[in-house]
């Protein structure tokens, strides 16, 4: 019997698809100030395995994490021209505090640069204080035209790493380090996201910056997704605050430094990379629950038999969940774990307790990413299923290789880069080709250059090395 969609079909209606999606696997739903958003518990369950993840490499990398405020004095915002200018438009600003009108207004952080400068300018004195390398999870506002849930809110959880370094080269290498080790690192190895690593062109670049590295997923529906930041910011913010140092050889220098960011978008990312019209397909690794194991009807024995068999599960170390609700029609449940993208299902009923009982009984292996069903014996499971997730895992990497090769295409001309970008892909052309005034051309048919990467799929290191290519896609 065919089965009832339970969202729109994606290849249709990719938006509404998504829409769907994240409502009813419970992920997020609009909160009450257009822009903003309301996490469920699901969806932050994802983020909360998304920071872990993060937050381990982030400190492998030498970073420390810290607070500072969310009220940013609005004078701050305007000391570096660019950032004030590139951020303005997207500002929220407190006027009134305590009934009264503030002397001086603040603003909600949209980044925190400037405050944490403030603070880096007193914390730096010499050179042995260098590099100064911190963290902060924290939520940020920018007040979006075009929200979409996940993908752009205007309040948004992330992180934002900012650093200070004694030299051009160091500052250079450590955000080079946390684009790499960090981001690219989690997103292929954790994400399954087969992510593209590259440059920003001056046009796409951070307020501020001298350079802009990113990494661009592809979505189900051949666009491209920016998924996180990693910005040399040369010596901008440090000549704006007088953040300096005194070198071995005496001299006041301003430091040179790097900020970098990844955000709660991740968990839009991951639908729109790995969802299918069933709903969500979570890689294991970073799947917070990896296996549920749903008692089919209820009666005593099959509820003590769920429990046993999640308890050997866990012993494996896989992440469990046990199902238990037999007042919910098992069809429903199945549908709600599908939606929710859980990488495996362990089904049991009253007739696996008489099936093979010197072995433990039976039960019925669903697998959400191979799309299979099948029995298997219950003494095997726990030595069985690590390996299955590490595979479900692969297969989800391999998935998005495929759809990025598939559907990328090597063209010569802006007017053949905008139409594959417009008929869902994305296109390689000779940066050369391109230049700023043909980042105006695509933006006039609703693409931008993703990034800039060299011939072999590394990162340019600069926007005028030879061979560079371009990346051109419509964007979230
Ligand atoms: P930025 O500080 O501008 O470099 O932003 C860091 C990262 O935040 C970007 O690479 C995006 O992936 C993400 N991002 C930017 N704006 C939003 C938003 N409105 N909602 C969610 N994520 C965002």
């Amino acid at each position: 019997m065919a089965k009832s969609p339970v969202l729109a079909p994606r290849s249709e209606d990719f938006p509404r698809w998504y829409q769907e999606l994240v409502n009813k696997a419970e992920l997020a739903e609009n909160g009450p100030v257009r822009g903003t958003m309301v996490i469920r518990p699901y969806g932050y369950a994802l983020w909360e395995r998304m920071q872990q993840g993060l937050d381990a490499r982030i400190k492998d990398a030498g970073a420390q994490n810290a607070y500072f405020p969310l009220l940013i004095p609005q004078s701050y915002m305007t000391r570096e021209a660019e950032h004030v200018e590139g951020f303005s438009p997207e500002l929220a600003v407190v006027t009134h505090g305590g009934g009264k009108e503030l002397e001086e207004p603040a603003v909600v952080r949209p980044t925190s640069e400037t405050v944490i400068n403030a603070s880096f300018a007193r914390w730096v004195q010499s050179y042995r204080d260098l590099p100064l390398l911190i963290n902060q999870w924290a939520n940020v506002v920018r007040w979006e035209m075009r929200p979409r849930l996940f993908l752009r809110t205007s309040e948004f959880l992330w992180q934002e790493g900012h650093t200070a370094h004694a030299t051009y080269e160091e500052a250079r290498d450590y955000a080079a380090r946390i684009h790499r080790d960090v981001y690219t690192d989690f997103m292929v190895n954790v994400l399954a996201i087969d992510v593209v690593p590259g440059r920003k062109t001056p046009r796409e670049r951070f307020a501020g910056a001298l350079n802009t590295l990113t990494l661009e997923a592809m979505t189900g529906d051949g666009k491209a997704l920016q998924m996180g930041t990693s910005h040399e910011l040369g010596q901008n913010f440090a000549r704006a605050f007088g953040t300096r140092y005194l070198s071995r050889e005496g001299n006041r220098e301003f430091v040179w430094q790097t900020s970098w960011g990844s955000t709660t978008r991740m968990v839009g990312a991951l639908v729109m990379a790995h969802g299918d019209d069933d709903g969500l397909r979570l890689p294991p690794r970073l799947a917070p629950v990896q296996a549920a194991v749903v008692a089919v009807k209820g009666d005593e024995p099959v509820l003590a038999k769920v429990r046993e068999v999640a308890d050997l599960l866990r012993a494996a170390g896989v992440r469990v969940q046990v199902d238990d609700r037999v007042d919910t029609p098992f069809g429903r449940r199945a549908v709600d774990w599908e939606l929710k993208g859980v990488p495996v299902r362990v089904d049991i009923g009253p007739r696996d307790l008489e099936a093979a009982p010197e072995h433990g009984g039976t039960a019925t292996l669903v697998r959400r990413i191979q799309g299979s069903k099948e029995p298997v014996r219950v003494d095997v499971l726990p030595g069985l299923l690590p390996g299955l997730l590490e595979e479900d895992q692969a297969t989800l990497l391999r998935q998005s290789g495929e759809l990025r090769a598939r559907r990328t295409s090597q063209v010569r001309t802006i007017g053949e880069a905008a139409d594959v970008a417009a008929a869902g892909g994305w296109a390689r052309i000779p940066w050369a080709a391109v230049g700023s005034e043909g980042e105006d051309e695509l933006a006039a048919r609703s693409a931008t250059v993703r990034c800039l990467v060299a011939e072999d799929g590394s990162v340019p290191e600069s926007d005028d090395a030879p061979g560079t290519m371009a990346l051109v896609a419509r964007a979230y």
